[in-house]
């Protein structure tokens, strides 16, 4: 007389089947399958809804895992979102624009930004914003400094600059005005901003005027065929409002024994 045969009520998926997902490359299914079998038991899926169910697993799970990365690869070295800036405190600065930019746009037109003022107004506040809302969307992006970038201009391989600053879909430049370049940095620099001229945009924060740009690149030239390229497409911002820094500051008694500095 034969067995009777038995049939577990949740049969164990066959390691093989766990495997072959996985060396397909559907790494998250090959994870979560048994859970994914076992909800569909319970809940009694068609077998339309289970197909949906696994397939839609394993695109959240890449979009997840692409996220992470391009998270990682934009070096940014602070999170902040358009949320948590307050409008309130530079009533001067237009929320509409930012609000508008934040729609992003200007990624896909190669708009620049451009976020002028004094410091500690929000320049890189709102630019970082920006630059998380274009990761959040599946852009690429690059944070960089204007002194990082100059020094790895002149350091890094061809290759290694490309990677870095020209494949990114945008690119963050902060600070720049706090040094004066090279004339080899000023023409990396031009160049860098002519091979992404109409195809890939730049946010880049400055407390200089555009004026000055001549005595920071060492070159009247170059600046205005920098500044060229660099406004033809690009949104112009300037913040002349009050440093959030200084916001408390500003609220806390005089110490005592001390003068105020005059204004
Ligand atoms: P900037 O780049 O203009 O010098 P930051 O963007 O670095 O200024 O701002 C300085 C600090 O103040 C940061 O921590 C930033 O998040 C915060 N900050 C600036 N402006 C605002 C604002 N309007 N609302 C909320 N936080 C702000
Ligand atoms: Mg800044």
């Amino acid at each position: 007389m034969s067995p009777v045969p038995t049939t577990p009520l949740s049969p164990a998926l066959s390691p093989a089947v766990a495997e072959a997902l996985k060396g397909l490359g559907l790494t998250t299914l090959a994870k979560l399958v048994p859970m994914v079998l076992e909800t569909a038991r319970q809940e009694q899926w068609s077998y339309e809804t289970l197909l949906q169910q696994a397939v839609g697993a394993e695109l959240a799970g890449r979009a997840e895992r692409a996220y992470a990365r391009r998270i990682r690869a934009a070096h940014l070295p602070a999170a902040k979102s358009l949320e948590s800036f307050d409008f309130a405190f530079q009533p001067a600065l237009s929320s509409r624009l930012i609000q508008e930019l934040g729609t992003l746009g200007f990624v896909q037109t190669a708009t620049n930004i451009v976020l002028l003022g004094p410091p500690g107004v929000g320049k890189t506040h709102l630019a970082l914003a920006l630059t998380s809302r274009a990761l959040e969307a599946g852009y690429s992006a690059r944070f960089t400094t204007l002194r990082q970038l100059a020094d790895e201009l002149e350091t890094t391989s061809w290759r290694q600059q490309r990677r870095r600053y020209l494949t990114p879909r945008l690119l963050m430049i902060d600070e720049v005005g706090y040094l004066r370049l090279t004339t080899s940095q000023a023409h990396q620099l031009f160049d860098l901003v002519t091979a992404r001229y109409e195809q890939a945009p730049i946010i880049l924060t400055s407390n200089r005027s555009f004026a000055e740009w001549g005595t920071l690149l060492g070159d009247e030239v170059l600046a205005t065929a920098l500044l060229d390229r660099l406004l033809h497409h690009a949104e112009v911002i300037t913040i002349n409002g009050q440093s959030y820094r200084m916001k408390d500051r500003r609220l806390e008694p005089a110490p005592v024994g001390k003068e105020a500095p005059p204004d």
